[in-house]
């Protein structure tokens, strides 16, 4: 047992030692052996330039938090091994590294780490001359232990307080623990009484949501630029979409290159039919193209612009100390990672969504996410195409139509949508207004027959703008839980009112699971079956009419004012940026999750419109709810009070007198 003393004496010795201790990359070079695989010998980070500073992070005051989001074959389990080793051998501190089960960790010390210990010289110098001190799970050296730890010890590792911790695929111990971000907390929680602490995370991302992308999104965000062998631009490699360069005029960093356009590629005549690709066509032609000059990037010119990479950082790190970074599997220059094998890895995941996700997470070194990108303009115009009506903005359609009000704090969205015969919604128009003055001019302008407003912020207000014109306006509150829709024609909305209001009037007030809706309006949104891919060259095979088109939506009983691309840009991104994610959990269990956006007005606008008009019958969804609700305000009437207020006109009245 260390006592507490003798700690902080070793704490204080290791801070003044660290302006003699060298580069942890150069250290290992000469000091860690590896003596498994191909590539038997010292280890040579030449290969792997971009593993030398997150291993300095070790020694670099200003980081914390080293966060990594890394494709596969990128050497993360090495930077984590020497990220160890330079702890105990060179700071003199103790570190833990955390698996997602005990086992994990065993056998990778059995396997991997010992072995490395053994072969390197120096190293094994530092092993305790008591063997038992040398253990699978804890190994002692003569200055600090290094401690494998399963993610469920929580007890083991509350009480070993560390001021160095290691995580190699956090997604996994988030799995394990069935949770997504406690792990890390845990972790931090146990290193917090050392100054200088360290924390390692390396691994792929899931979703957005999960632990490594959201630990990427805190830090400084850093790219690995390497220089183009043509015009010299330092860049980074990225399969499709936007790349950050060093602009060689500014010095800026600045992104460059179109979102959905492929940066490698490939013969599109290489393609037999929908499904399979002559991939013997695909390895001779694939090649990477550069984001400025467009010139043809090769495999054997990899190796040359690797030696001028540099780490940069996008964006100011949003917590102290903590760096990120990602990298794809476009880097390496093992023949597992060459473009035509990245290239063939990419064809042959198209066939499914988890083969796709696994491409996605680990190769691209991205966060799955099965729906829209909406920063990609050219797929949502395509989208939009689908869902395009007959009809121009604010002209009307339908037998019925309704007014949705979106209620935020400074003002209101709203949203009018026609309901026609067959069940068919389309959306009329939509918009902005200032407060509920404006909007009960717009309702008397419009004349829907029904107005219904999101009661979840400015609740009360909602609530008497509601009860001003309770025959024809109702309220609505979104749950995350509970029946799809559940009517309440008797809310008091003056409960412990002093006005005297209390008991006198009642509204209508529907509480919906916004959940059930939202799949209900995703469903006539997106095709049954979307298509998940599009390849480069892709208008080229991808033509016809989208009537024949078998990515158009099945059901169409959702259409959007035709000129809305050009009308109301805003709100087409609003409708798209909302969606479920399907995806494979790191256990392999399927699971779906909502990916909602803080912009997203008028998809829950949309999906409220469903569902007041299936309540109203106005929809196929449920005619019959109409009748219910008849029955039900019928009732309800006949206990109100005589109606005081003049009523606008122009509906049909919920409330018949
Ligand atoms: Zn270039």
């Amino acid at each position: 047992m260390v006592s507490a003393a003798s700690q902080l004496e070793e704490t204080i010795a290791g801070y003044f030692d660290l302006a003699d201790i060298p580069p942890i990359d150069r250290w290992a070079e000469r000091a860690v052996y590896i003596p498994f695989g191909e590539k038997r010998g010292f280890i040579d980070l030449d290969e792997t330039p971009w593993a030398r500073e997150p291993i300095n992070s070790l020694v670099d005051p200003e980081v914390l938090v080293e966060a990594g989001v890394y494709g596969s074959q990128l050497a993360k389990t090495t930077q984590a091994t020497i990220v160890a080793l330079g702890s105990v051998a060179l700071l003199r501190q103790s570190l833990v590294w955390m698996w997602p089960k005990e086992g994990a960790g065993r056998s990778f010390s059995t396997g991997r780490f010992q072995p490395i210990v053994n072969a390197s010289p120096e190293l094994r110098t530092m092993k305790p001359d008591n063997h038992d001190l040398f253990k699978n799970l804890e190994l002692h050296f003569r200055h600090g232990t290094v401690k494998f730890v399963g993610s469920h010890s929580r007890v083991d590792q509350k009480s070993n307080p560390v001021p160095v911790t290691i995580v190699d695929e956090i997604e996994d111990i988030a799995a394990a623990t069935e949770k997504e971000t406690d792990p890390i907390t845990s972790l931090e929680e146990r290193s917090k009484t050392f100054t200088d602490r360290k924390m390692f995370l390396f691994g792929s991302c899931l979703l957005e949501s999960g632990p490594a992308w959201q630990q990427y999104l805190l830090g400084d965000q850093r790219h690995f630029l390497i220089p183009c062998p043509d015009c010299g631009t330092p860049q980074s490699l990225e399969f499709r979409g936007p790349v950050w360069i060093r602009n060689l005029k500014s010095g800026e960093i600045e992104q460059a290159g179109r979102s959905g356009d492929f940066r490698l590629w490939w013969d599109p005549a290489a393609r037999i039919d929908e499904h399979n690709w002559d991939f013997e066509a695909v390895r001779k032609t694939a090649v990477y193209t550069c984001a400025v000059c467009s010139a043809k990037i090769r495999d054997e010119h990899k190796r040359s612009m690797l030696k001028g990479g540099v780490w940069v950082p996008t964006t100011r790190a949003k917590v102290y100390g903590h760096r990120s970074r990602r990298i794809n599997s476009l880097y390496p220059v093992w023949a597992a990672t060459s473009y035509a094998a990245f290239a063939i890895k990419f064809l042959s995941s198209t066939s499914s969504a988890a083969k796709l996700q696994n491409f996605t997470n680990n190769w691209e070194a991205k966060p799955w996410t099965s729906g829209l990108d909406i920063s990609d303009k050219d797929a949502v115009a395509k989208r939009l195409g689908y869902i395009l009506g007959a009809h121009a903005r604010g002209e009307r359609t339908g037998a019925h139509t309704l007014l949705l009000i979106d209620v935020q704090r400074t003002h209101l969205v709203w949203a009018r949508f026609g309901f026609g015969d067959g069940g068919a919604v389309s959306l009329i128009d939509c918009g902005y207004t200032r407060d509920f003055d404006s909007l009960r001019e717009l309702d008397d302008q419009l004349a829907p027959d029904f107005v219904a407003a999101d009661a979840r912020y400015r609740t009360q207000e909602v609530y008497a703008a509601v009860h001003e014109r309770r025959n024809r306006w109702i309220a609505i509150r979104g749950e995350e839980k509970g029946a799809p829709l559940s009517p309440n024609y008797n809310f008091d909305p003056f409960t412990g009112d002093r006005g005297g209001r209390q008991g006198m009037f009642v509204i209508t007030l529907v509480h919906l699971n916004t959940y059930s809706w939202g799949e209900e309006f995703l469903n006539r949104l997106y095709p049954a079956k979307e298509n998940l891919v599009s390849y480069p060259g892709g208008a080229s095979v991808a033509t016809g009419a989208a009537a024949a088109d078998p990515e158009a939506p099945r059901i169409r009983d959702f259409t959007v004012f035709g000129d809305m691309a050009r009308t109301a840009p805003d709100f087409v991104r609003q409708l798209f940026s909302t969606f479920l994610i399907e995806y494979i959990d790191p256990k392999g269990k399927p699971r779906s999750r909502w990916k909602e956006s803080k912009e997203d007005h008028l998809f829950d606008l949309c999906k409220y419109a469903y569902a007041i008009g299936s309540m109203l019958g106005f929809t196929r969804i449920a005619a019959e709810a109409r009748k219910v609700f008849e029955a039900a305000a019928a009732v309800s009437a006949a206990k109100q009070p005589e109606l005081s207020l003049s009523q606008p006109s122009g509906g049909t009245p919920i409330f018949r007198q």
